[in-house]
């Protein structure tokens, strides 16, 4: 046993990295997310080598199974208000950025052990929704599921979001699935022993113009009904809930005080030591490259570690999920959008709820480790899949929050990054069976809001293949786009 500091901000020791390492972590970014090694003041200047080294050691692994590693931007902490004037050319879409590494082909990471030739359920994708889908798959009795994902747990969506999680929405559906989620997530700590840091601290919605005071009028009267406390506030009301923010041009503000925001990486390991303990599989840097077909139904799944014969399979690739798809001949209108965040070194506690902008899609929170995490919606972002990290993000970001929180111009970045939003034309999810292949089952689409539905979508859909009839997956089908029957949630941010 050894007390040795190895990561002085984060206070990670030798011993937190080998008891990962012996859980199985064994990549950098999986070791980084599980002990929070990195994620501090120095950014990782002083520890990234030890913990290489640590795996060169412990879990034999070298040179190129040492990646992926992303430096993450800014390359030294800098202050909010610094940031906020760099020049931006806002009639412009953003370029490129800082580009991040899943460590795709990197094929020293990939298993060296055979798949198994034959699974009855193939979940593809390990973000929330597929292992969330697969616990409860589990639960059911069903234990011969298989889930692959061709990079690392959370290298996805799922591993790079806000962990916001709301019951302000702008349908029945999305209120209920919500409502259920949370009473999920308040038992998680308890039921799979792990800590997802759930905090219901509420979440504070403004409004700058009539339009989206308007939505939030209505939206809360829909809440009401289904049983969500969320009150309309006026700017000076809603500031005794937050006596920081100047409610520069705020007409009108939401609150819910039973939202809240959870850290996002234990909930995605929670659910995957559940369903392997109870005889699930999950395949971590396994590329699903193509299917089977005959006689109108998926015969095998094709990865670049061998083919697997199956019963079902789950399309749960979130953004990635139209190029999945499109290997089985299945077009699926989901875009990829890209959708920048970031984190600043930590505070002392002051923040309750989480605050969102809804004009502009601005939204921040405090994390229990006490920084601010906070994002921005970009109306210029193309679609397309790009997880590069741009400075105009961070001006964008720093400019808006700065002018609601004028107190946020000292506080310092210290890392950025980006995922993608799963975005359908409706902002709804696409459910249950693929019209053309029945036993191909989607399950993506989720926009900027799949995290927090997930315990309930994926307990539902459990239910659903282990037979109980359920009106959520004819109402979210894919063949409601062909019908023009089409789900629109407008309570979207960014
Ligand atoms: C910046 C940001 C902030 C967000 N904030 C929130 C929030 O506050 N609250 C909230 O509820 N939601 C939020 N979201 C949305 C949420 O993160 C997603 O809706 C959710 O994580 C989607 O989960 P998923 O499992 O569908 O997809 P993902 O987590 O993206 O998982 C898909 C997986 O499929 C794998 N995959 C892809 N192709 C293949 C292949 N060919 N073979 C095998 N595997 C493959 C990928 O590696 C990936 O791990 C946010 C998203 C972003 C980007």
């Amino acid at each position: 046993m050894s007390k040795t500091v190895l990561c002085t901000c984060e206070d990670v020791t030798v011993e937190d990295v080998e008891t990962a390492i012996a859980k199985g972590y064994r990549d950098v970014e999986s070791v980084k997310r599980y002990t929070g090694f990195g994620t501090g003041f120095c950014q990782g200047k002083s520890c990234l080598s030890a913990v290489a080294d640590m795996l060169c050691r412990r879990a034999d692994l070298h040179g190129e199974a040492l990646a992926p590693f992303t430096p993450r931007p800014p390359w030294q902490p800098t202050e909010l208000s610094i940031l906020a004037s760099a020049p931006v050319d806002e009639s412009a879409p953003p370029v490129g950025g800082v580009p991040v590494s899943l460590g795709l082909s990197n094929r020293a990471l990939r298993p060296s052990e055979p798949l198994p030739a034959r699974a009855q359920v193939v979940v593809i994708g390990g973000g929330i929704m597929g292992l969330a889908l697969a616990h409860n798959l589990s639960l059911w009795g069903e234990r011969d599921i298989l889930v692959l994902d061709k990079s690392y747990l959370c290298a996805g969506a799922s591993g790079r979001n806000g962990g916001g999680v709301r019951m302000q929405w702008g349908t029945q559906s999305n209120i209920e699935l919500a409502k259920r989620s949370i009473e999920l997530m308040k038992g998680f700590a308890g039921e799979m022993g792990i800590h997802i840091w759930f905090r219901q601290g509420g979440y504070l919605f403004l409004a700058k113009s009539d339009a989206v005071a308007r939505r939030l009028e209505r939206s809360a009267a829909l809440h009401n009904r289904h049983g969500v406390p969320t009150q309309i506030l006026s700017a000076e009301d809603a500031r005794e809930i937050v006596p920081e923010l100047t409610m520069q041009g705020v007409k009108v503000c939401a609150f819910n005080r039973r939202d809240g925001v959870i850290f996002p990486w234990p909930f995605l390991w929670g659910y995957a030591q559940s369903l392997t303990r109870r005889g699930a599989r999950v395949e971590t840097f396994t590329k699903v490259t193509g299917f089977e077909l005959s006689q109108g139904r998926v015969r095998a799944v094709k990865t670049d570690r061998g083919d697997v014969s199956c019963e079902a399979v789950v399309l749960a690739a979130g953004a990635w999920s139209p190029e999945v798809a499109a290997l089985a001949g299945v077009k699926l209108p989901n875009q990829p959008h890209r959708h920048e965040i970031l984190s600043t070194e930590p505070l002392k506690p002051f923040l309750g709820p989480l605050v969102s902008v809804m004009d502009s899609g601005l939204y921040f929170s405090q994390s229990t480790r006490g920084e601010l995490v906070g994002g921005m919606g970009d109306p210029k972002e193309p679609a397309g899949m790009n997880l590069g990290s741009t400075l105009r993000f961070l001006s964008r970001f720093a400019r808006a929050l700065i002018e609601q929180l004028p107190e946020a111009g000292r506080i310092k970045v210290l890392r950025q990054w980006a995922g993608p939003y799963d975005v359908t034309p409706d902002n709804s999810p696409i459910l249950g069976r693929t019209p053309t292949l029945p036993n191909l089952l989607q399950m993506s689409g989720f926009v900027g809001h799949g995290f927090m539905m997930a315990p309930a979508v994926a307990e539902r859909m459990a239910a659903w293949m282990g037979g109980q009839p359920d009106e959520l997956f004819t109402r979210f089908n894919l063949s409601r786009f062909a019908e023009g029957r089409l789900e629109r949630e407008d309570m979207i941010i960014g």
